[in-house]
């Protein structure tokens, strides 16, 4: 990739992406055939400086934040030819166990039941950047980092961006991976519809005194949900939500008064928590944009919609997203339509919209059923639980949407 230079005379770019972060950067490793093959030109704008040499020894740290990522996902990035190094950190997940404080019913999903050997993995966020900006790295496309997007204005075939580095953009089509809250899509008058969930996910890094087999522990509590997510040796990736305000407590307490209140709420099933990290905390809401396309311009990963974490399916919504608007800008230029045209735009939208619209009704169904401490929806949810277990196909629906091939 080469790096960022003022230009006085703005450069003319087929695709530009504001925001190099997990979507911007997928995006532009699935560009890589069209750029060989087509020709096309790519930019790639991001604001923060990648944090160390790419190349520099992998430091595993305690505190790393990791994510969920489905067995589709997984596909997707093997796809993209990053999958063999994206595996060196991956922990697979082999079983998901769903209970509910103060009730019997226990759901277990067993990726061997399903014929695979892990229902998906957890990556450290940090990992899959590295990788995916490794590949950016042997690409023939600009790269501007750290450099901010500061202006963009509409104009006849597509956006011209400018740079807080004293470059100019024009693009065909933009593609909007900023996570949502640059301001950019609101200049362009994209309102961002928000319901917030009056909760905050506390999330943090938890060591254990036995090895946890793979399992991903959901467990739905009267305060809120706690998952548990598999990481390489005997750590896991704690997600804890909190009604708002009450995460504070749970901020400020020493390790041990966290470790032993955890281990209280959650119990014994995963073994005995012995360590835990730096604790980071994140107001909880259902974000959606009004737009997510308009000539020129897609709206993508968080910028798009940003959901509550109890299913972990934003980046895996995501990155369909990025394969879906791929093989519609290759199938445009097929008919001989440019990435940002009406035409390229209106056929992505129509290959993203049901899963979008499936994947946030599931996330947010998921929040209201488990996430409230009402009495009517307690006894809905023990025998939720307790009927998941009985009834076939709702169990695979879970599993299938879990492992990301449900759409
Ligand atoms: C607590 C928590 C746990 C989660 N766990 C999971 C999980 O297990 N599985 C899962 O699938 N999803 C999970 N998610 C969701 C997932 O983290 C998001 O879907 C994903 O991070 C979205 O990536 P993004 O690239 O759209 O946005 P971001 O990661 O926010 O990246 C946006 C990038 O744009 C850059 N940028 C911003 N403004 C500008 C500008 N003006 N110019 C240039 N660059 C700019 C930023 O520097 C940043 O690098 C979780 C989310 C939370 C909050």
């Amino acid at each position: 990739m080469s790096e960022s230079s003022s230009a006085e005379r703005p450069r003319r770019v087929d695709i530009a992406i504001i925001g190099g972060g997990l979507v911007g950067a997928s995006l532009g490793a699935a560009l890589a055939p069209l750029m060989r093959d087509r020709g096309l030109s790519v930019a790639v704008i991001e604001a923060a400086p990648l944090p160390d040499g790419l190349d520099a020894p992998w430091q595993p740290s305690f505190d790393a934040r990791a994510s969920a990522i489905s067995r589709g996902t997984a596909h997707h990035f093997d796809r993209l030819g990053v999958w063999s190094s994206m595996a060196e950190r991956a922990s697979p997940i082999r079983c998901i166990h769903v209970s509910e404080q103060g009730r019997l019913g226990v759901t277990r999903l067993r990726a061997e039941e399903f014929g695979n050997e892990a229902m998906g993995y957890v990556i450290p966020n940090a990992w899959v950047g590295r990788v995916l900006h490794r590949r950016l790295a042997e690409l023939p496309l600009g790269w501007h980092c750290p450099a901010r997007v500061e202006g963009i204005h509409p104009l006849a075939g597509g956006h011209r961006l400018v740079l807080s580095d004293g470059a100019c953009l024009e693009a065909g089509l933009t593609v909007m991976a900023d996570g949502g809250r640059s301001g950019l899509k609101e200049r362009l008058g994209i309102e961002s519809r928000e319901c917030p969930y009056e909760q905050v996910a506390v999330v943090t890094t938890v060591g254990l005194d036995r090895p946890h087999e793979g399992i991903a522990y959901e467990r739905f509590t009267s305060a809120g949900p706690i998952a548990l997510l598999p990481m390489t040796g005997q750590r896991m990736a704690l997600i804890w939500t909190f009604a708002a305000g009450r995460e504070r407590e749970a901020l400020s307490r020493s390790d041990a008064d966290f470790l032993a209140h955890l281990q209280a709420t959650f119990g014994d099933r995963a073994g005995r928590f012995r360590r835990v990290g730096e604790r980071h905390a994140y107001p909880l809401s259902l974000v959606t944009a009004s737009e997510t396309v308009r000539p020129g311009l897609a709206v993508m990963g968080n910028a798009a919609h940003a959901l509550h974490p109890v299913a972990g399916q934003g980046f895996n919504l995501a990155l369909r997203g990025v394969m879906d608007l791929v093989a519609a800008i290759e199938a445009g230029l097929v008919r001989g339509d440019a990435p940002g045209d009406a035409a390229t735009l209106n056929d992505f939208e129509a290959r993203r919209s049901g899963d979008r619209d499936n994947v946030i009704r599931f996330s947010d169904g998921l929040v209201r059923v488990f996430g409230f401490d009402d009495p009517l929806l307690s006894r809905a949810r023990a025998a939720g639980l307790v009927g998941l277990n009985l009834l076939g196909p709702l169990r695979r629906t879970l599993a299938r949407r879990a492992m990301g091939v449900e759409r």
